[in-house]
């Protein structure tokens, strides 16, 4: 339950005179802070709140605005308003269901108003007649009373007020913990310390940002004079949270770069220039570029860190294949690492074409390779033999080494990139790293997550390539799908169908994929078609079965869930239509569609959302329909659903940011990625006494990454 609401003294105590009480340093334990005690610091600890700094740093989730004062006279429903009286009658009353509540009539000298408190009964104790009271709250408009106003005991003046009649902080809670103690033990706490706790952004950084002091934000953030004081200190807080990630990914990159040398791979050879040529058509204006920033990268001694980002179909593999060659013609190994099997057999398939007009060696490792294989393999690799490897992370870096790694491509897992490069690091030379997405990242994402890569864009479509039509419809249309279908199965081309990999009710994919699949098959019209079921529950030997019937054409109809989402291409499938399509993210949605359109056809995509569609998801999912920039959707994804959610931020090593927001923060970040390069630039261990504060907060919140770090 709540606390008991004793009047407060100490509320009355200005920020600026002396505290009655001893004050505690911000690093006391919280049972030290006044007003706290053992008892209640267990409370806190709930939160994860030991210390006093600790709990300065429980920024709020919100705030109330209660700054309007009115005479009750003048009181109207429908908003949050305050009102200063006296209470003149106060009384218990027993509910017949054994509860007690509390009620008080208040006088401001314009007229009464009654405020009900439901099971409150300790509040007897600080609201009696005669007491002088602020409450904010909605008055019901038939009743004309407060139900549970927010309420305070007026001692000093109205400036002082803490939980009514002002912007008023919404700190998270847990069971116990009331809204009244956290404020008060934040007052205390900031009284106490604010003003020593020491600030981890550097003076010289905040002074070039035009901050005031870490104190002001602090006690900003939490009891905002305005909506101006408030923003300003968001501001700071947001800053700092972003510059200490900067710090940390700047950090990385230097200690992976001073771990050992890069190699230079020339640029301007002629195993590329002929590759190059041989393309049955030529490189797109933003392949060409990037691949220029990549060579130019590759040629330099330092070690790449690069990522190439570029929408499905972009043409990246091509791009990432040249890069290769130019490693390959300086007598180096390169190693081409997918997340599946089915991508490492795709990419083996697809590098060996692209291979054969300069005739270099590419092997391809899958769970299929024997381990005769795999042997004679390793042996052309021990003897420095200059070849492209193509496979699955896992088999890369388990069962194969790389003596003389030059280059490591990793595609579509931009999560790993950075652990895996810190892995191949460990021998000494530095492998350029390429890390391949087609995942439109947004460009705040990519910098708050991997602010230590280098980036390169693919934003236009090859040429050549069929429209794509994107249409939302609902799943009373059926039988129109289904009849649109069978014209282009007739036409001879393919199609994919898509369910959620999770049902709602978390049931996983394979049932609902069966279902579909045998929906689909008892079809009549699909009846003359080869249908192939594709999840992830089935063995690699089936999964492959089914991938290669689709691939060759022999069946016309893949159903299947999102295992297909990244990387497979099959230029004659010409429809795609996505089961259930509220309930994938825009980007994914944006992935799945990038499996077709792939050829000359035009292309259509069908989203059939489900019978719950709303109105708000019926225009998320047009945003589809009306853009194909994947970095448009993105932004918008990252707008709606917030970065966690679909970047996976949690696995990342990224920490929760309280009040910085990836969507909205652009500028913030990209300063806070300036300032931690200057500060790095200088003293890039943070041994100077200045930057002991930010080294000490890096320490207790990356205390994880950095580990890895260190330990390569
Ligand atoms: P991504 O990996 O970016 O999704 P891919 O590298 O698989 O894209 O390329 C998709 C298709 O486009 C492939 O069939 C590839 O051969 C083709 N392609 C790549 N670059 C070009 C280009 N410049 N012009 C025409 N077709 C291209
Ligand atoms: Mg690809």
């Amino acid at each position: 339950m709540a606390t008991p609401g004793r009047p407060q003294s100490r509320m009355t105590v200005t920020t600026r005179s002396e505290p009655a009480h001893r004050r505690a340093e911000p690093g006391s334990r919280l049972q030290f802070l006044s007003g706290v005690g053992p008892q209640r610091a267990l409370l806190f600890e709930r939160l994860e709140l030991t210390t006093v700094d600790q709990l300065l740093r429980h920024y709020p989730r919100t705030w109330l605005d209660a700054r309007r004062f009115v005479k009750i006279a003048e009181l109207d429903p429908g908003r949050l308003l305050t009102v200063r009286g006296t209470v003149k009658h106060a009384a218990l009353l027993r509910t017949r269901a054994g509860r007690t509540d509390f009620t008080v009539t208040l006088n401001d000298g314009t007229g009464t108003l009654g405020c009900y408190f439901f099971g409150q009964p300790f509040l007897s104790r600080s609201l009696k007649p005669g007491v002088e009271v602020v409450v904010s709250g909605e008055i019901d408009a038939l009743e004309r009373r407060m139900l549970n106003p927010m309420h305070e005991v007026l001692e000093g003046d109205v400036a002082e007020l803490l939980h009514v009649g002002r912007l008023v902080p919404v700190h998270a809670l847990t069971r116990g913990l009331s809204a009244k103690l956290m404020r008060r033990a934040m007052r205390v706490a900031l009284e106490d310390t604010a003003d020593r706790v020491s600030d981890p952004v550097p003076l010289e950084v905040a002074e070039a940002q035009g901050f005031g002091s870490l104190g002001e934000a602090l006690r900003a953030i939490h009891f905002p004079e305005s909506d101006a004081e408030r923003a300003e200190a968001r501001r700071r807080l947001a800053f700092e949270e972003l510059f200490l990630l900067q710090t940390v990914l700047e950090m990385r990159r230097h200690l992976v770069e001073s771990g050992g040398r890069g190699r230079a791979h020339p640029a301007g050879g002629a195993l590329v220039a002929r590759a190059r040529e041989a393309l049955p058509w030529a490189l797109t204006e933003d392949q060409a570029t990037a691949l220029g920033e990549i060579a130019a990268d590759l040629a330099r001694d330092s070690p790449m860190h690069r990522m190439l980002l570029g929408d499905v179909g972009s043409g990246k593999t091509v791009v990432a294949f040249l890069a290769a060659l130019q490693v390959i013609e300086a007598g180096h190994q390169v190693a081409f690492m997918v997340p599946t099997e089915i991508l490492a057999r795709q990419h083996g398939v697809t590098l060996a074409r692209l291979a054969e007009s300069v005739d270099i060696p590419v092997a391809v490792v899958t769970g299929s390779t024997s381990a005769a294989e795999r042997r004679a393999l390793q042996v052309r690799l021990d003897a420095g033999e200059p070849m492209l490897v193509a496979g699955t992370h896992a088999l890369l870096e388990d069962k194969v080494s790389f003596p003389d790694l030059g280059l490591a491509i990793v595609d579509e897992q931009h999560r790993f990139g950075v652990k895996q490069r810190a892995t191949l690091a460990k021998k000494g030379v530095i492998p350029d790293l390429l890390v391949l997405t087609a995942t439109p990242i947004p460009r705040s994402l990519a910098l708050a997550l991997y602010g230590d890569l280098d980036v390169s864009r693919l934003r236009e479509r090859p040429a050549g390539r069929g429209r794509l039509v994107t249409r939302v419809t609902g799943e009373e249309k059926f039988p129109q799908v289904i009849d649109f279908m069978a014209e282009e199965l007739a036409a001879g081309h393919q199609a994919y169908v898509v369910l959620p990999a999770i049902e709602e009710g978390g049931r996983p994919d394979v049932r609902a994929a069966e279902a579909e699949f045998r929906r689909l098959s008892a079809q009549p019209r699909l009846k003359p078609y080869r249908l192939e079921l594709l999840h992830g529950r089935l063995k690699s030997e089936e999964k492959r079965a089914a991938m290669e019937a689709f691939a060759s054409g022999a069946a016309s109809v893949l159903v299947t869930t999102t295992v297909i989402e990244v990387g497979i291409d099959v230029p004659s499938a010409t429809l795609m239509v996505v089961e259930n399509a509220e309930r994938f993210g825009l980007s994914q949605l944006h992935q799945l569609r990038g499996r077709v359109g792939r050829g000359a056809n035009r292309s259509v995509c069908v989203l059939v959302a489900g019978p719950a569609l709303t109105a708000n998801g019926r225009a998320r999912l047009e945003v589809l329909a009306r853009t194909s920039d994947g970095f448009e959707i993105a932004e918008e994804d990252l707008r709606l659903r917030g970065p966690g959610e679909m970047w996976g931020t949690a696995q990342s090593g990224l920490p929760r940011l309280r009040l910085a927001d990836l969507a909205l923060d652009h500028d913030l970040l990209e300063l806070a990625q300036a300032s931690a390069r200057s500060v790095l630039s200088e003293d890039v261990e943070l041994r100077l006494p200045e930057h002991a504060p930010l080294r000490a907060a890096l320490l207790a919140q990356y205390a994880a990454a950095l580990e890895m770090l260190l330990s390569g």
